[in-house]
């Protein structure tokens, strides 16, 4: 976390609760460039006080990345005849770049000397709503990450919510429960992806290991993020989607999840505060997007024809 792009909105608020780390012992994931059973490079930062938001990372550094991410193997704009697996890591990667912008236009910075905050419809227009791929996409990461998820429902309701704080732990276990047996979701999104379909052909595991290939890479690229703050939200979340790759990956032709199959917490936090910025980025695309595009278009069309009268 060296290169900072210099704006004080991408600063990282490193202050912590005391009791929040108790120490952990982590494997490697093969999902990821970086080495996680390397504690020494990791920083531990409470993600409450740096929500994911506008930072004045704009310009060619930024586009650059996206451009290097895209550039991966050729995954920008998949042609007909490319495999099912290659079109789904286009899309993950394109839904998440649409969350991004959603959560930029959710909380932007409006007016810098009242430092005041709030939505702005037309980036969010511009951005993400203008394009129905890009919409698609959003909900197509959202599912698979879902998905996931309640796939690795027996994992997560064992898996040990320790955060030194006896009151939160509870807490969180008992969200995690409303997460995985929600009966809404269930009923209303059975099946949210249907992952039998992907990685089953006779070329599975070669294609296996080189979408983990080109994964890997995508998470090194995000090292090179020069804003303090997207690249937090930017390694998490890419740890989050590599982390719902693993486990849809880690299925037998049975569904039955594999022996073998290992989450690390850090999997499990990543995997989760994916879902939760995916789930609040398709809320404000349903909620404001009808309304934003009406608006904006109505907006633009009135000012063209001042412009020409
Ligand atoms: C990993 C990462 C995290 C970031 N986090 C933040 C953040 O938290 N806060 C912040 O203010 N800025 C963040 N940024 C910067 C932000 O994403 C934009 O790059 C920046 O705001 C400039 O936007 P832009 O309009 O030039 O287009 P960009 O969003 O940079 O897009 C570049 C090009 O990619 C294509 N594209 C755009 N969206 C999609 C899509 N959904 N699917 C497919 N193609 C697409 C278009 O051709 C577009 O011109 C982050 C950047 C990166 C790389």
């Amino acid at each position: 976390m060296i290169c900072q792009g210099g704006k004080p909105e991408a600063t990282v608020d490193r202050t912590l609760d005391s009791k929040v780390f108790k120490g952990w012992v982590e494997t490697d994931s093969p999902w990821t460039s970086d080495d996680e059973t390397d504690n020494a490079k990791m920083n531990y930062v409470n993600l409450r006080l740096n929500p994911e938001r506008y930072t004045g990372y704009t310009g060619d550094p930024a586009r650059r990345i996206w451009d290097s991410i895209y550039k991966e193997k050729c995954i920008k704009y998949p042609s007909e005849d490319m495999c099912q697996e290659k079109k789904a890591l286009y899309k993950l990667i394109s839904g998440l770049h649409s969350s991004i912008s959603v959560h930029i236009a959710y909380d932007y910075l409006l007016d810098k000397s009242t430092d005041l905050w709030g939505h702005n419809l037309p980036l969010l227009y511009d951005r993400v709503l203008k394009y129905p791929e890009r919409v698609q996409n959003l909900y197509f990461t959202y599912l698979f990450v879902l998905r996931a998820v309640t796939k690795a429902t027996d994992y997560l309701e064992q898996a040990e919510y320790n955060t030194g704080n006896p009151e939160e732990d509870l807490k969180t276990q008992s969200l995690v429960k409303q997460l995985l047996y929600n009966h809404k979701l269930r009923s209303t999104c059975p099946l949210p992806f249907d992952e039998a379909k992907l990685w089953q052909g006779e070329n599975g595991p070669e294609l296996k290991q080189e979408i983990q290939k080109q994964f890997r890479n995508i998470s090194a690229i995000m090292n090179c993020v020069g804003c303090e703050k997207c690249l937090l939200w930017g390694k998490l979340q890419v740890l989050g989607l590599g982390t719902a790759l693993k486990i849809l990956f880690s299925v037998d032709r049975e569904n039955n999840l594999n022996q073998q199959f290992h989450l690390q917490r850090n999997d499990a936090i990543a995997l989760v505060n994916l879902l939760n910025k995916l789930s609040e980025s398709v809320k404000f695309v349903h909620e404001k997007g009808p309304s934003a595009e009406e608006g904006i278009k109505q907006l633009r069309s009135s000012t063209v024809q001042k412009g020409a009268s």
